[in-house]
Parts: C-alpha cells; structure tokens; sequence
C-alpha cells in the first residue's frame, strides 16, 4: 500500500495533461532580485513608475497615482483620442520587457519546466521573456510542456496569414516573413478580447487542455475581477466538475489563506483543492514528471506515496543528470 520514490520513477501511466497557469506573482517569486542584471519586475501597482510612463499618461489625463495599471489601459482605450498614446506605451512597455535576461543559475521556472512532460501545458498571462528563456536552455535535453501566452509575450512573434507563432525576430516556417511581435495590451474589461489575433489560438489551446486534464496548478495568479476572459476561463475549468471522475487543483500563491479563499471560492467546485505558499511544497516540485502517477497512486488507488523533491540547491550540469533517470524510463516507454 505504499509507493516508494523508486516505483514512482519507475512509473508511466497518464496520458491526461497537467495544466499550469501561471500570474505576475510566479516570475516575481522566480525573480524576486530582478534579472541577470538586477533589472527589477514591476507590479501593477508601481508598473508605471519603474517603467517610466508617468509622463506619457498625464499627457492623456489620467491619474496614475490612484489606479492600477490594467486599469488605466482600459481607460485608454475607451478613448480613440488616446490612440497614439496607446501605441506608445507598447512600445516602452517591449522594450522594458524585452532586454530582460534570465539569470545564469537554474530558477523556479527551470525547476518548473523541467519537472513536467510533453503532454503538458503552461499557460502564462505575463510579458516577461524568463519562461521562454528557461525553455530554450532546458529543451536540448528535455522534452518540455507546450507553452502559452495568453496576454502576448515580448519573446514570441506570430504571422497573421499563415497562424504560426515562434520565438520573437525569426521567421514564419510558411511564407518565410519575419513574425510580427505578439500584441501585449488588451482591453480585459471587454468580453471576448481574446477572440482575436495570435492570442485567440493560445486560449482555444488551452481550453482544449483543460477538458482533459488531471490537475491544475494556479501559480501567482490572482484572476483580476477587471479580466472578464479570464475569470469565464477560470469558470469554464471548474465547470462541468461533476462530469469527470475526479481533479485536482493547487493554488501556489504567497497571499493569505482568507485572500485566496475570497479569490478562488466562486470558481472552485470542488474539495479536492490545496494551497500552498511556495513553489517548492507543491505537488510538482514533489513528484517532478511524475506529477501524473503520483496523482494515480495517491487518489485512484488510494496509497502512501513517497516524496521525490527537485534539488532545488543544483547547478545545471547536476540538476540535468538528476532528472535524467526520469527521463530515461520515458525513453523505454
Ligand atoms: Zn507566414
């Protein structure tokens, strides 16, 4: 009746996706000195002093001391006059984002990546390019989750005509143009924002992965009130519960219990949910590609499993030859 670290290695059986969805509040547990360079990540909050964009919103006449910054573009673009002005804070707004670099030391997100299978997902709702850095540097070894980018992201361009998205200044593998950098602003207060452009294909992606998946881990993710797609993408998760045999769902976030409650408790139907303050008590960081099984072992079989915790102290080289026992079992399967 007990699953031992060795039998879980061991151990292929689920097919069904774990879907991650990560917040603002994942890249800044990530990063919490900034980048590789001490470049620091803004909040919403404080979004437009560290960006420097106090200037441009007086222009437009609005009172940046007093709102937050989701709000304030929802201001801008409620107003055509703002149009220029919009267009402006875009582009400081890419290129704030984009000299960003990851730091040489494996991170949270490489932990993360590393720790899922193919048949995995991880949706992100931030601008930062540390995800999709952590991947390019992991995925020569590994086969990584897909990834998603479901508010744009300053690293992936995408071609209109042909539908192809890829890293940001290549070019499309059809008609050979040079991608057209992913839109980052949206209206969120707007129903169905996220119905067009080369986002529409990262939200269909992912509803499609949350019909079938196990297990969603929320990651930092606060599920903003203003973000109206968002919150009816939450919902639509946890809406036909009590058609699937069983889920599971992990809420990683630093904020109280009674905030999380508060955020959560119109979405989640479900007892089958925990929370936990860091990355590394989750159920990922415990069962790395095995997040799977170890659910199997644990809730359909209803046995003792044992822990199997991410190094979390590892150098690249040894972190690589650590989860390469995993993936040698893959290999055989
Ligand atoms: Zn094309």
């Amino acid at each position: 009746m007990e699953v031992s670290v060795e039998q879980e290695i061991n151990q292929i059986q689920m097919g069904k996706p774990h879907v991650v969805i990560l917040g603002a509040g994942a890249s800044r547990a990530a990063f919490q000195n900034g980048d590789k360079n001490g470049v620091r990540l803004p909040l919403m909050d404080d979004f437009a002093d560290v960006l420097g964009l106090n200037d441009l919103l007086s222009q437009a006449g609005i009172d940046f001391e007093t709102v937050n910054f989701e709000k304030i573009y929802d201001q801008l673009h409620q107003n055509e006059a703002h149009r220029e002005i919009r267009k402006e804070l875009e582009k400081v707004i890419h290129n704030y984002f984009s000299r960003l670099e990851i730091i040489d030391e494996p991170t949270i997100y490489d932990h993360l990546l590393l720790s899922l299978r193919g048949k995995d997902v991880v949706a992100t709702f931030n601008w930062d390019p540390f995800l999709l850095q952590a991947y390019r540097r992991n995925a020569q070894k590994f086969k990584l989750p897909q990834l998603l980018f479901l508010h744009g992201n300053v690293g992936v361009g995408y071609c209109e005509k042909d539908k192809v998205s890829g890293i940001n200044g290549n070019r499309c593998s059809k008609c050979g143009c040079v991608f057209t950098p992913s839109k980052l602003l949206y209206p969120v207060a707007e129903k169905n924002y996220h119905l067009s452009g080369f986002i529409s294909s990262q939200w269909e992606d992912l509803s499609q992965y949350l019909k079938s998946a196990f297990m969603i881990t929320i990651f930092g993710y606060g599920a903003p009130q203003s973000d109206v797609s968002a919150i009816d993408l939450m919902k639509s998760a946890w809406g036909n519960v009590n058609q699937r045999e069983m889920e599971q769902a992990e809420i990683i976030d630093r904020r109280s219990e009674d905030d999380l409650c508060n955020t959560w408790e119109p979405f989640i139907h479900t007892h089958h949910y925990e929370t936990h303050s860091s990355f590394y008590d989750s159920w990922i960081a415990n069962h790395p590609r095995r997040t799977g099984e170890a659910y199997i072992n644990q809730y359909w079989n209803a046995q003792f499993i044992d822990n199997n915790p991410i190094p979390k102290e590892f150098a690249f080289p040894e972190l690589w030859a650590w989860f390469d026992q995993l993936k040698q079992v893959e290999e055989q399967h």
